[in-house]
């Protein structure tokens, strides 16, 4: 037992430009983080699982459509909405993905199931929704995931080559949490709608162990936000995890490392959040931003945007 607990969430790295920021949708975001943090770490300080508290925070922001997964996911090339997520806990380092996914109204929920109903790790498209269906879970009709913010953007770009991360000019989504509870054990759970007019079936980091989400109890949990095809080239969740593993390096110069070094290098955008074995958080970009949040044992919570 450690008896510590902490949360962080992530809302993507990447805001909304500063100059476009009302007072009141900067307070929109900072209360939509809130509320995620809280969440779960309403489970944590019940001696509940990093897991359920990882999975109650990303179901927060899902629901927010101020967030690219779930409720605010972008549009896809056809005017669709296809959704990635995937979770892990770090004592048997069990895992679940789905990707590709429509409709679902909760992907994390989704990757779970994977995870605990069937001997796989991964699921796409069709077969993932079936498993969806089988496992009764909510599916919504494409108006609830309408909104007219991502609409434009999409409407901008949609009949050039362009991909476009979430939010205006060149901006990223997705949400995530990472949590280490009383029994020592860390998650890490990442969803996503991708990016505006990805093309039909593509698939970015957010579902893929090791490239947006990692879990290891020997060493942190990490969640990754940006733009997925730098971070699945860079094995980021996994290679933070590795650097503590092999290389003996603290959460903060694991993450700093492959974030502000390697990632950079090769013009990845993004950040991560992660908790080590012990509690210690980084939420770490090399963007503008990154909506975060986090809450250490039962200080405060704190949640910023730059
Ligand atoms: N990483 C996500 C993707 O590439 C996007 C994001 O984080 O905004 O699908």
């Amino acid at each position: 037992m450690t008896n510590k607990i902490s949360i962080a969430v992530h809302g993507g790295a990447g805001t909304i430009s500063k100059k476009l920021l009302t007072a009141e949708k900067e307070n929109a975001y900072l209360t939509g983080l809130k509320m995620a943090v809280d969440a779960g770490h309403k489970i944590l300080k019940d001696g509940g699982s990093s897991l359920d508290a990882v999975e109650a925070a990303v179901i927060m922001l899902e629901n927010n459509p101020l967030f690219n997964a779930g409720k605010g996911s972008v549009f896809t090339n056809e005017g669709m909405h296809e959704m990635d997520a995937s979770i892990m806990e770090g004592k048997n380092l069990m895992a679940g993905a789905v990707a590709g996914v429509r409709n679902i109204k909760n992907p994390v929920v989704l990757s779970r199931k994977v995870m605990e109903e069937t001997e796989h790790v991964f699921l796409c498209g069709l077969g993932a929704e079936e498993l969806a269906r089988k496992c009764n879970l909510e599916f919504m009709p494409p108006d609830y995931f309408f909104d007219s913010f991502r609409h434009d953007q999409w409407i901008a770009i949609r009949n050039t080559e362009t991909t476009q991360l979430d939010h205006s000019d060149k901006k990223f989504g997705t949400v995530g949490a990472v949590a280490l509870d009383s029994n020592g054990t860390v998650a890490a759970a990442t969803s996503t709608g991708g990016m505006t007019n990805k093309r039909y079936n593509r698939i970015g980091d957010t579902p893929i162990v090791g490239a947006g989400t990692y879990a290891n109890n020997k060493t942190c949990a990490v969640s990754c936000t940006g733009h997925g095809e730098f971070f699945i080239r860079s094995v980021v969740a996994y290679d933070v995890s590795c650097l503590m593993e092999y290389k003996g390096y603290s959460l903060k110069d694991a993450c700093n490392e492959v974030v502000k070094n390697k990632l950079v290098k090769i013009g990845g955008e993004g950040g991560l959040i992660a908790v080590d074995a012990v509690g210690n958080l980084e939420l770490c970009f090399n963007s503008e931003g990154m909506y975060r949040g986090y809450k250490l044992n039962n200080e405060e919570t704190i949640c910023n945007i730059y």
